[in-house]
């Protein structure tokens, strides 16, 4: 793998308003410094510590993303630099991120994670419970969290019909909500996927596999 030419690539061929989040997780420090100095700077990680530790070593202008599922106990270890969280998925979750914002003296960005695969998933919230909170506005209930758009993941498949309903799905959402909410982040679309993401309407997307090589 080519890590500065696969981010070039990437930053030649997909648009300007799509942004592009490297996802490092399970990858050494060494390989996000490849993608670093070809100028990639919002790199993504699913599992809080492993992050904390990559954003301690690495330099400072770095955005982290959190994308993975986080567990409560977890938030207090990114809550003082995580730029982005991308799977905000329930109230609980909400209250927390509130909490430790506040403690630190921060507005902490986030997405509120949308099910929108077919198949049977444990994360994001439902899509009817996530229209009655964005149409309840409950994000106003959590002064130190701001909802900057919503993220989805596609259930893991070739059949482009239905990855398209998924994320026509969420993009539909994204257009209701986009004004009244004050939305400008719809993150989904991965390495097998971020074409037809983009053509949904998605204009952050979320790449590990095609920059940075497989995963064990
Ligand atoms: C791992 C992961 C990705 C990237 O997956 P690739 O197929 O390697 O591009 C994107 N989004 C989430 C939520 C992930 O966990």
């Amino acid at each position: 793998m080519n890590i500065k030419e696969n981010i070039e690539h990437f930053r030649s061929t997909i648009p300007n308003h799509v942004s592009l989040c490297a996802v490092s997780k399970t990858k050494p420090n060494e390989d996000l410094m490849e993608a670093y100095k070809a100028g990639q700077r919002i790199f993504g990680e699913n599992r809080v510590q492993e992050m904390a530790a990559k954003a301690e070593a690495l330099p400072e202008d770095i955005q982290w993303h959190m994308i993975g599922h986080v567990q409560t106990n977890k938030v207090k270890y990114m809550a003082a630099f995580v730029d982005l969280i991308h799977s905000a998925d329930r109230l609980k979750l909400f209250k927390e991120i509130n909490k430790q914002a506040e403690s630190v003296d921060r507005i902490q960005d986030v997405l509120l994670q949308v099910k929108i695969a077919e198949e049977e998933s444990k994360y994001g919230m439902p899509i009817s419970e996530a229209i009655e909170f964005l149409a309840e506005r409950k994000d106003k209930e959590y002064p130190n969290v701001r909802v900057r758009g919503l993220m989805g993941m596609a259930t893991f498949t070739d059949d482009q019909e239905q990855l398209q309903r998924e994320f026509k799905s969420l993009q539909a959402i994204y257009e209701r909500f986009r004004e009244s909410n004050d939305l400008s982040i719809l993150s989904m679309g991965m390495s097998g996927d971020y074409q037809l993401a983009i053509a949904c309407g998605s204009n952050m997307i979320r790449v590990g596999s095609a920059i940075f090589g497989a995963r064990k």
